[in-house]
């Protein structure tokens, strides 16, 4: 028997993330003429796998931790997804994750389906050796779902290179020989990618600056950027930001934010966290809460943290113009609606932040073809791909008159149908 989601609406109350995926889908899909049966198809998650394993903690003691990882769809290619290890961490925020990233890895064109992976922990009560020893062990029971060429995972929130070199490491012990391919997002000395720690908030910037022309001949230095979260995506982001001379105003990470109107220095920041681990303390402006920020006077927002942050509660305050989406599912169905009703463009993200996926792809296919790329090279396929998808999705936009949210949605919605189609229903 397989559960009915029929509780879309449902994401007007709740700040489910499946719920808000549910919904963002079937606001689109009901532009499209589909047959009613690969509508419902594809509003269910393939497969979901959950797991419980126990880990030896340093003293002695053993615990047990769940992880689960979702394949959405797998029309279009091998699942394809970050693992996220967050106390936040339940099955619904991983299938909404999981069905953001089929309709990302759609929409800008790549041969993949989506997936999402992630462990209920909180990666900074770990040691570096507790931290590996569960790496390794959630990677030993994926193996019966992951390998290049039916699911590929990647970093995402509370993971990085290092955990990518683990799982990595895991998998190619198990099968007996080396497979750079099985994952990305890994150090560059095992078959990582140039430019793919960055990719994803240098996509987001270059997003933000095709976005930027609609209001004619802006100088950056005239706009006003805040980014919330300051991890890969939001650091990421406000450097390249930064370097393109925009003026960062406001950052926040878990600790809470700091403002200052004539601009925060991005590489001081960096620096900072670098050295003490996360913002709290630093000195270079005004304190501010992580729910200030967010209504923080300035033209463009960038939600890069987690899911559910504008909502029917804070989006009417929110003082942006333009809102470019780093973290996925920042903005819910009912932020949504006061957003738009306001005319505050959204540059949703299974296109903003799709950089990411985007240069996890040319890692896999480094991997897979061992030969390997040069920054230069890997820039120029970034800036090609998110230029070519940012205004695929205008066009859609422009076509239904819809807003880039819904438009992003049918384009890459449609692209998963036309294949599913292609293909037929098996047997
Ligand atoms: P990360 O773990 O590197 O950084 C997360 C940042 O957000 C940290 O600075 C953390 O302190 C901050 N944060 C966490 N909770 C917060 C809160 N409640 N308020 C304010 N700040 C908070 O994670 P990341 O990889 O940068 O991912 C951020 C978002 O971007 C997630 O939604 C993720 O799914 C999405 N994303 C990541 C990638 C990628 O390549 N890493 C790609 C696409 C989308």
């Amino acid at each position: 028997m397989v559960v009915a989601y029929n509780a879309a609406s449902a994401a007007q109350q709740t700040n489910n993330p499946f719920d808000t995926a549910l919904s963002q889908y079937d606001r689109a899909v009901h532009y499209l003429d589909l047959p009613a049966g690969v509508i419902e198809f594809l509003r269910y998650p393939r497969r979901e796998f959950s797991v419980n394993f126990p880990v030896k903690r340093d003293d002695g003691r053993i615990e047990m931790f769940t992880g689960y990882r979702v394949h959405h769809n797998t029309v279009l290619g091998p699942s394809k997804g970050g693992i996220r290890y967050s106390l936040a961490v339940d099955l619904d925020e991983v299938r909404a994750l999981a069905m953001w990233m089929t309709w990302k890895c759609a929409l800008a064109g790549i041969p993949y389906g989506g997936a999402k992976g992630g462990v209920v922990v909180d990666p900074k009560t770990l040691s570096p050796r507790e931290l590996e020893a569960l790496t390794r062990r959630y990677a030993a029971e994926l193996i019966p779902l992951m390998s290049p060429h039916s699911d590929i995972p990647a970093p995402d929130m509370g993971t990085n290179p290092q955990v990518m070199a683990w799982i990595m490491d895991t998998y190619s012990m198990t099968v007996g020989y080396s497979v750079p391919a099985v994952v990305t997002g890994k150090p560059l000395n095992i078959g990582g990618s140039q430019g793919r720690n960055e990719a994803t908030g240098r996509g987001v910037i270059i997003c933000m600056v095709e976005a930027l022309k609609r209001w004619g001949n802006v100088r950056p230095e005239d706009i006003r950027l805040v980014v919330q979260g300051f991890g890969n995506v939001g650091a990421n982001a406000a450097s390249y930001a930064h370097s393109l001379g925009f003026k960062i105003v406001g950052i926040s990470d878990i600790t809470g934010g700091v403002y200052n109107a004539n601009g925060l220095d991005v590489p001081l920041m960096r620096n900072f966290v670098a050295e003490h681990g996360d913002l709290n303390g630093y000195a270079g402006g005004d304190i501010v809460t992580n729910d200030e920020l967010l209504t923080l006077p300035c033209d463009v927002l960038i939600p890069a943290a987690m899911e559910g942050q504008i909502t029917g509660k804070n989006a009417a305050q929110i003082q942006a113009r333009m809102i470019v989406e780093g973290a996925n599912g920042p903005t819910t169905p009912d932020g949504d609606d006061i957003l738009n009703e306001r005319g505050i463009y959204v540059v949703p993200d299974i296109l903003a932040n799709g950089g990411g996926v985007v240069v996890s792809y040319f890692e896999w296919v480094q991997d897979l073809q061992a030969f390997f790329w040069d920054a230069e090279e890997v820039y120029r396929q970034l800036q090609r791909a998110m230029v070519r998808s940012y205004y695929a999705t205008e066009s859609v936009a422009e076509e239904y008159n819809v807003d880039m949210r819904t438009a992003s949605q049918i384009l890459a919605i449609r692209r998963v149908a036309d294949a599913v189609i292609t293909r037929g229903i098996y047997p």
